[in-house]
Parts: structure tokens; sequence; C-alpha cells
């Protein structure tokens, strides 16, 4: 199906780009195109204008400022997982969206800001401690992961502001494991946790797990991330906090699973993050 008319602008710059979105009706930013195309040509998205921000130079960079790693918005999925500056959960989350096609053309800000319930990136962004930040008429803000996953593709981005870098603090150490709907990491996640641990003396003192596929967002599991602090990260310890993974959280059920299923999966994988989080 062809998408319903509309018009095209690519700017070079992002301050041109917040002019071209500034009183332009329903307008869309594409960065790759992986998911605004599809669901235009499905008719499921119509806008009136698509401002295409894929010419703007120097927003393909990976950098590092202190102790925070900046992914510019033109950041390509194999980028992100090719990277050994970027922390290993979000890296694994990267390598594991779609097939290469995908991640040759789509983006990690775009998939963040997407917000997709059953992607992988924006998990660990979540994980992570991760802020996106965004520029509009009002000019740049940082909005926290904690804040920006509203609801099932709604994030807290306004419809005239761009998202031009995500930012994660370095540190740590983390991963991402998921059941892919087609087996595998292969497809979006049925189910699947990104963890983040930080370790003194032996012990957590820090730490955030992150579920996909289970809520209508990526949602903290808070509750497993309480019960491992002050542990020494042991298997035990792993069994027993992991095991609170759904505990407080609103469990969907979908196509791919019921409710107590998507919970059993939550428990799984919030096990198998923190497990290789730990042995990193
Ligand atoms: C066959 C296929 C398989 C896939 N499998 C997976 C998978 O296994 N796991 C997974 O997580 N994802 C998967 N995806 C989605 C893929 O990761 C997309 O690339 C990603 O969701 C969106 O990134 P994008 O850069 O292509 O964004 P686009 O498609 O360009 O945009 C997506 C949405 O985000 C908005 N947006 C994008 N960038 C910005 C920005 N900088 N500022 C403001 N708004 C912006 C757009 O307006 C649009 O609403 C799959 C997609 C396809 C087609």
């Amino acid at each position: 199906m062809f998408p319903r008319k509309f018009d095209y602008v690519a700017p070079s710059s992002l301050d041109e780009t917040v002019d071209a979105l500034k009183g332009a009706g329903f307008a869309k930013v594409m960065s790759g195109g992986m998911s605004l195309l599809p669901l235009m040509k499905l008719r499921l998205v119509s806008p009136e204008l698509v401002v295409d921000i894929g010419r703007i130079p120097g927003l393909d960079q990976i950098s590092e400022e202190g102790d925070m790693l900046t992914i510019g918005a033109l950041v390509r999925h194999y980028q992100t997982a090719g990277s050994e500056k970027v922390p290993a959960a979000l890296a694994a989350a990267a390598a594991y969206t779609g097939d290469v096609q995908v991640r040759n053309r789509g983006t990690t800000v775009g998939a963040v800001v997407h917000g997709d319930l059953a992607a992988d990136q924006p998990a660990a962004v979540l994980a992570l401690g991760g802020v996106i930040v965004v520029q509009g008429p009002n000019g740049v803000r940082e909005i926290p992961a904690t804040d920006f996953f509203v609801d099932t593709l709604t994030t807290a981005i306004e419809p005239d502001e761009v998202a031009t870098a995500i930012k994660v603090p370095k540190g740590g150490s983390s991963a991402y494991d998921k059941l892919g709907r087609r087996g595998g990491h292969t497809d979006y996640a049925v189910a699947g946790a990104a963890a983040w641990v930080k370790k003194d003396n032996g012990n957590i003192t820090e730490c955030r797990v992150a579920l996909t596929g289970v809520a209508g967002r990526p949602t903290l599991a808070e509750g497993t991330a309480e019960a491992m602090v002050g542990t020494d990260g042991s298997a035990g310890a792993i069994a027993e906090a992991a095991s609170k993974a759904a505990d407080g959280v609103s469990v969907l059920e979908d196509l791919y699973g019921s409710e107590e299923y998507k919970a059993h999966l939550a428990t799984v994988y919030a096990k198998r993050a923190l497990t290789l989080a730990l042995n990193e």
C-alpha cells in the first residue's frame, strides 16, 4: 500500500528542523524511517509533513564527555552495537534489533523516541539511567528516561521537538537479554530485560533492571533492583531478587503470551540479565 500524500522537507540543521516543525500541523520527524515508513504505508500514521533529519551533519557520532556518553540522533543500530564505548546492555540491545537492513538504517534515538512496548533499546537506556536530549522552540531540554516512556508508542517528546541525542552515564556493568518473537534474539521481544549494577568491596551498591515486552512501556523492575542492593551478587541473591521482577508491574497479555507467562518471563530475563551483567 502507498502512504497518503504528504509534504517532505530535508533540513540541513537542527534549527531548520525546529522551524519546519513549528506550526506545521501534523508533522513527523524521520530518522531511519524503519518504523515510520511501514506505519505510513499501512496508513496507520498519515503525517501532512515528513521532516527528514537524515542529511544533518554531525549527528552520527558517539562521543564521550566526562562521565557521559552521547549517542547522536543519526547513530545507526549497527554503530551502537559495534562500539566499544557503548555500555554492554545497549550494545547488545542494538545488536538484537531487527535484521541487517534494519540495523543499517534504523537509529538508536529513533527506536527510543518511537517507544514500542516490545523494543530492545528503550529498556537498555532506562536501565542505564539515560537521558534523552530534545530541541524545540523553547530551546534544549534533557528528559530522564524514567520520565520519557509514557505509554505504548507514546513518549514525552512534544510534536514540535526533535530528539538530538541520548546520553548514558559510563561506569558499572550491564547486560541485556531477550526472547525474540521468532525465538532466540530474533525480532521484537516477547519479553526481555536490561540490568545495570555497580559493585563496591564485593557488594552491590546500585542496581537498575528494566523490562521490555512485559508492560505497556519499558518498565523498571524496582523490587528486583532493591533486593539486589547490599547483596554480594551471588547466584542465590540474583534468583531471589529476580523472583520479584513483576512485583508492582502492570503486566499486559498480548498475542505472544498470557499475563502469567509474561510475568514468568520477566523473572527469567531479569535473572539472565543480572547474571550476565555481573559476569561482564
Ligand atoms: C522488519 C523490522 C524488524 C524490526 N525489529 C525490531 C526489533 O527486533 N527490535 C526493535 O526494538 N525494533 C525493531 N524494529 C524497529 C526498528 O528498530 C526501528 O529502526 C526503530 O524502531 C525506529 O528507528 P528509526 O530511526 O528507523 O525511526 P523512524 O522510523 O524514522 O521514526 C520512528 C518514530 O520516531 C520518531 N522519531 C525518530 N527519530 C526522531 C527524532 N530524532 N526526533 C523526534 N522524533 C523522532 C518518528 O517521528 C516516528 O514517530 C524493526 C523494524 C522493522 C522494519
